[in-house]
C-alpha cells in the first residue's frame, strides 16, 4: 500500500504524433495509478513555442481516448490543479526561478546568442557550465553593479541553473535501482527564457511538485535530465516530496539495433504511431504525407494496449494476453525489464487476431463496416452483417482484413477460379448440381444442417463423395479456395443467392 494517493502524470510536448513509445509510457502511468487506485494526470508541456505543432494536441486527447487511457486530469477534463498546459501557467514559475536565484543556486545570463555561437566555434563541445562560466556574461562572472544595471537597462537575459562542480548526484529509480550522476557532467541548463516563458525543466519540476506528483514514468531519452531536476527539487526545498522516478526502457528496432524511430515504420513497413498522423508544419509536400497510425492499419484498441504492455513487462507467468483490467491488477513495476524491448510487427499482429477472435464481433462491428463504406459496400442488414463478422473473424488479423474475408456474403464474386474446377469436372457432376440447384429450391427450411443433408443425399444417389464435391460448391459461391464453411456461407446469402451462384459457375463450365 502507498502511504498517500499515487497521483502520476503523462507530460507530453505537443510536437508530433504520439509514438508507441509514448504510448506505453501513457500505459505504465496509468496501470501502475489504477492498480494502487490512484489518479493519472494528462498535463501538456508546451512551453517550448518553436516546437509546437498544429494539431499535436488534439492528436494526443484522441489517441488517449481510442486506447481507452482516460485521465482524471487533463486540460480538457480540469481538475483541481488546472490549468493543466503549461503555457497557461507562465505567470507561476518566475517566483521560483526568482527563489533559485535569491539562494545562490540560479544566475542571470547576458550572452547574446551572437556571443555564444562566437564560444562554440573558439571552444570545442563548449558547454554553458562551471569550467566556461566565469568566462561569459552572467551575474556569477559580473559584479553586483554590473548586473544591476544591465537588468535596468532591460538587457534581455535567460536565468541558469548553478550546477555544482563537484558534486555526486545520486537517486534511486524504481527500474533502475541507483543512478548517479556527477554534477559536472552536465551544463547549466536555462531555466526561464528570455521571454519570460520558463524551459521544461523548470516548469516540470514546479507542476510535479504543485500538481502533488508521487510517481514519475517517462522514457528512458530523459534519464541525462535527471540530474538537473533532482538538484531543483532539493535547492527548491521540496526534496521529501519529489516523485518517485521510473526511466522506461526503450523500444529498440526489430533488428535490436538502437531505439525505433519514427523514420524505421516507413523504412520497414510497420506503424510506430498509435494513430494516423499528418505533420502540417511544413509546406514539402512528401513531410505532409499521412503516416499510418495502428488505428487505421485495423487494430483494436485492446490489441494494441496489449502488445505494449508486454514490450518491457511481464506477470511472471506464461501468459500473454492481458485485458485492461487484467494489467491494471497484476502489473507491478519489479516485473518491468530494464533492457530494451524489441519491437516485432509479427507479433504485434499476432495479438491483434488474438482479440479479434475473443472480443464480440459488436465491439468493432460499427469500424469495419466503415471500412466496408470505404472500399463502396454499404451495409444495411447489420444481423446479418454481425453474423458474417462471426462466421470469418478466425480469419482475420487486421480489421481490414474482413472485407476479403467476407465480401462475398453480399456481392457475388467478380472472378471464380474456374481452373480449379475443371480438370476434375465430369457429366456427372454436372447431373449433381442440376439436381441440387432443384432440391434447394424445394426446400423448406434454410438452415445449415438442411443444406448439408440434402447435399450429402444427392451425392450419394450420384455415387459421389461429398468430399469432391465440396470444392466446387465453395469456388461457385465464394469464387476462389478460401472462406468459412460452405454451408455456413449459403445459409447466410440465401436460396436465391446460393441458387444463382450455381447456375452461373454452371454456365463457364
Ligand atoms: N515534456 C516531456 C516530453 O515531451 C516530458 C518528460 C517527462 O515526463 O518528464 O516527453
Amino acid at each position: 500500500m502507498m502511504d498517500k494517493k499515487v497521483r502520476v502524470r503523462f507530460a507530453p510536448s505537443p510536437t508530433g504524433g504520439l509514438h508507441l513509445g509514448g504510448v506505453r509510457t501513457v500505459l505504465f502511468n496509468y496501470l501502475f495509478a489504477k492498480h494502487f487506485g490512484g489518479d493519472f494526470i494528462l498535463r501538456i508541456e508546451d512551453t517550448d513555442q518553436t516546437r509546437f505543432v498544429e494539431g499535436a494536441e488534439d492528436y494526443i486527447f484522441e489517441c488517449l481516448k481510442w486506447c481507452g487511457l482516460t485521465p482524471d486530469e487533463s486540460p480538457l477534463h480540469g481538475g483541481p490543479y488546472a490549468p493543466y498546459r503549461q503555457s497557461e501557467r507562465k505567470e507561476i514559475y518566475r517566483q521560483y526561478a526568482e527563489q533559485l536565484l535569491k539562494d545562490g543556486h540560479a544566475y542571470y545570463a547576458f550572452d547574446t546568442p551572437e556571443e555564444l555561437d562566437a564560444k562554440r566555434k573558439e571552444i570545442p563541445n563548449f558547454q554553458y557550465n562551471h569550467q566556461h562560466r566565469l568566462a561569459l556574461r552572467n551575474s556569477v562572472s559580473l559584479t553586483e553593479t554590473e548586473t544591476a544595471k544591465l537588468l535596468e537597462k532591460n538587457v534581455p537575459y535567460v536565468i541558469r541553473i548553478k550546477m555544482p562542480d563537484n558534486e555526486e548526484v545520486r537517486f534511486t529509480d524504481m527500474i533502475r535501482g541507483e543512478v548517479n550522476f556527477h554534477s559536472s557532467q552536465t551544463d547549466d541548463k536555462v531555466l526561464l527564457k528570455a521571454d519570460g516563458m520558463p524551459t521544461y525543466h523548470l516548469a516540470v519540476v514546479v507542476d510535479d511538485y504543485l500538481m502533488k506528483i508521487t510517481h514519475a514514468f517517462r522514457g528512458e531519452e530523459w534519464l541525462p535530465s535527471a540530474p538537473v531536476h533532482i538538484l531543483l527539487w532539493k535547492y527548491l526545498g521540496w526534496i521529501n516530496d519529489m516523485p518517485k522516478w521510473a526511466h522506461l526502457p526503450l523500444i529498440l528496432k526489430p533488428d535490436g539495433n538502437g531505439k525505433l524511430s519514427k523514420r524505421d515504420g516507413d523504412r520497414l513497413g510497420f506503424p510506430v504511431f498509435a494513430m494516423n498522423w499528418t505533420d502540417p508544419k511544413t509546406g514539402d509536400p512528401d513531410s505532409h504525407r499521412e503516416i499510418k497510425g495502428f488505428k487505421e492499419l485495423g487494430f483494436l484498441p485492446e490489441a494494441f494496449l496489449n502488445l505494449l504492455a508486454v514490450l518491457g513487462w511481464n506477470d511472471g507467468t506464461e501468459q500473454e494476453i492481458y485485458s485492461l483490467d487484467e494489467m491494471i491488477e497484476k502489473f507491478s513495476i519489479e516485473r518491468v525489464h530494464h533492457a530494451g524491448a524489441k519491437f516485432d510487427y509479427e507479433k504485434a499482429k499476432w495479438f491483434n487476431h488474438e482479440w479479434i477472435k475473443r472480443l464480440p464481433v459488436t465491439s468493432y462491428q460499427l469500424r469495419v463496416k466503415k471500412i466496408f463504406e470505404e472500399k463502396g459496400l454499404v451495409i444495411t442488414d447489420d444481423e446479418k452483417f454481425v453474423k458474417v463478422l462471426e462466421l470469418v473473424k478466425d480469419r482475420c488479423t487486421l480489421l481490414t482484413d474482413f472485407y476479403e474475408q467476407s465480401v462475398f456474403f453480399f456481392v457475388a464474386p467478380s472472378t471464380i477460379d474456374i481452373d480449379s474446377i475443371k480438370p476434375k469436372w465430369n457429366e456427372n457432376k454436372q447431373m449433381f448440381f442440376v439436381e441440387l440447384i432443384r432440391a434447394y429450391e424445394l426446400l423448406q427450411q434454410w438452415q445449415h444442417d438442411d443444406l448439408e443433408n440434402t447435399f450429402k443425399e444427392i451425392a450419394a444417389a450420384h455415387q459421389l463423395k461429398s468430399g469432391e464435391l465440396m470444392l466446387p460448391l465453395r469456388i461457385m459461391l465464394v469464387g476462389g479456395k478460401f472462406g468459412p464453411g460452405v454451408f455456413d456461407i449459403a445459409s447466410v446469402i440465401g436460396k436465391d443467392e446460393t441458387v444463382k451462384r450455381i447456375e452461373y459457375t454452371l454456365g463457364l463450365l
